[in-house]
């Protein structure tokens, strides 16, 4: 039975990356029942602002898997990014990136480079969550889940442990987001415990970053939070050889897309001048994730030959190590005819069988006791922070007493320096007078206290303890 697959072509250089891909694939004998969706650019000119019609949600919630060639997102407001709604909607929440070297064949200053970016997918700064409370100012939430952190960590220890990798290394920047990164690196600690086989590290991401660019064979396999995964990856393909090189495979539990990490190259398009080899590595990821490991093998190992002989695409041609320049179409003619080949100087690939990640089980986790115990009010004000406290001392509760001033990140008052910046959004914190949890009445009261002195809460966030422990930076 043929396997079901959902594809797409994309833009600019898309359609030609994946017709070469797509050749490789039937000439390989992959057993592949396709089905051809349109998303991208067409389609948010068409006033739909997703990216996507409802009837290709239809066929990747059938087929389960997807192989999409870059898109590009129309420049302008109101465009959603369709990558990211992809990922979430379908719960996509391990982006995996292979950054390999091929050296001496792809000019590297790392050969022997093979390290693997574990990518949190579905959190962190890309849930697009954003507002202008002020004219001066925009907030982005950050967002990190236990259940999201969780799922990612443990799959990048069942990956090393599926693909008998050494080590395990976490990035986070816990030093200064000790809730959000901290809970990561909390998660990262528990959850490696139960990989004893498996050695454990963890960096801060800026040094954790300088070290991957300049010396990645300390590294095997790293899982990061969205953000700092999105960007490293790109680092980390790009001086393992060339960003041209890497593909992604975007897991989850019901379902998998897998594409090139670089973009739709608009600039390079309808010249039949890309190399594919993103979008075949990506190929090569889907089959093995859906158990056509031996086809797989075949077109890596045929691909690994092509590059051996030194038949390279423009980006990665190099006048006297290279031997043909070529184009897309005639670049996939030669990994075709190569299949079935191995590989003379580079690693050959061999079929696992095992390149599926079992699903984790999350622990239970204990009730935790939930307090409210304050609230921090952010304020539309563009007077100074004297001022701000005299209408303050107007504004009194029974319940709740102010406790301090923030502007951006620094305290204001009672503390604070005439030199601080300030913006025009101020951030009040206000606690229990009590050692008894606060009500709602009692909130309300200060909201409606602050709306008779004329100050403009634009946004609140309650502050709470669970068991005890304090849920809000800035607590001690
Ligand atoms: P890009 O990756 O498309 O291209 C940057 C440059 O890298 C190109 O100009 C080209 O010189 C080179 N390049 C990239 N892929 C290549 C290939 N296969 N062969 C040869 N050279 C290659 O990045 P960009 O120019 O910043 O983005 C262009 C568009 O792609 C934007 O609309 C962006 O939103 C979109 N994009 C889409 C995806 C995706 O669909 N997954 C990812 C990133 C960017």
């Amino acid at each position: 039975m043929a396997i079901p697959i959902t594809v797409a072509y994309g833009d600019g250089i898309g359609p030609e990356i994946m017709e070469a891909t797509l050749h490789i694939l039937k000439e390989a004998g992959a057993n592949l029942d396709i089905d051809v969706i349109e998303v991208g650019e067409k389609v948010y000119l068409r006033g739909v602002s997703t990216g996507i019609e409802p009837s290709s949600w239809e066929s990747l919630r059938r087929t389960r898997c997807f192989l999409k060639a870059p898109m590009t997102t129309p420049q302008g407001g109101g465009y959603k990014s369709l990558n990211v709604t992809i990922r979430s909607a379908l719960g996509l929440y391990a982006n995996v990136r292979p950054c390999i070297a091929y050296y001496p064949f792809v000019e590297t200053k790392y050969p022997g480079m093979d390290v693997v970016i574990v990518r949190e997918n579905e959190e962190d700064l890309y849930t697009g969550i954003e507002y202008q409370q002020s004219q001066g100012a925009v907030h982005a939430l950050k967002l990190i889940s236990r259940i999201g952190s969780e799922k990612i960590i443990a799959y990048a220890f069942e990956y090393a442990r599926v693909n008998k990798r050494a080590k395990v290394t976490c990035f986070v920047k816990d030093n200064i987001m000790k809730l959000s990164d901290g809970l990561f690196h909390k998660l990262f600690d528990e959850i490696g415990e139960e990989y004893p086989e498996i050695a454990k590290e963890h960096w801060i991401v800026d040094i954790g970053a300088a070290k991957l660019a300049t010396s990645p064979k300390d590294f095997d396999v790293i899982v990061m939070p969205n953000l700092y995964g999105d960007i490293l990856s790109d680092v980390a393909a790009q001086i393992a050889g060339s960003v041209g090189l890497a593909g992604s495979a975007n897991i989850g539990d019901a379902g998998a897309m897998f594409e090139a990490i670089h973009g739709s190259a608009p600039r390079r398009a309808g010249q039949n001048i890309a190399n594919p080899s993103g979008l075949i590595q990506s190929a090569i990821l889907m089959l093995k994730h859906i158990g056509e490991g031996e086809c797989a093998v075949r077109i890596e190992n045929g691909w690994r030959r092509t590059l051996e002989e030194g038949i390279h695409t423009y980006d990665i041609f190099k006048e006297g190590s290279s031997k043909q320049k070529v184009g897309t179409r005639e670049f996939a003619a030669a990994v075709a005819k190569r299949l079935g080949q191995k590989p003379e100087t580079l690693k050959i690939a061999v079929d696992t069988g095992k390149a599926r990640i079992p699903a984790r089980r999350l622990k239970e986790r204990a009730i935790e006791k939930k307090e409210l115990v304050g609230i921090d009010l952010f304020i539309d004000y563009a007077g100074t922070t004297s001022a701000l406290k005299l209408s303050l001392d107007g504004v009194k509760t029974d319940a709740l007493t102010l406790k301090v001033i923030y502007n951006r990140g620094a305290e204001v008052w009672p503390g604070g320096f005439e030199e601080t910046c300030c913006i025009d959004q101020y951030r009040l914190r206000y606690l229990s007078k009590a050692a008894t949890p606060l009500r709602d009445a009692e909130i309300l009261q200060l909201l409606g206290e602050l709306a008779k002195a004329k100050i403009e809460v634009v946004a609140t966030q309650n502050l709470y303890t669970f068991n005890g422990r304090a849920g809000y930076a800035g607590a001690s």
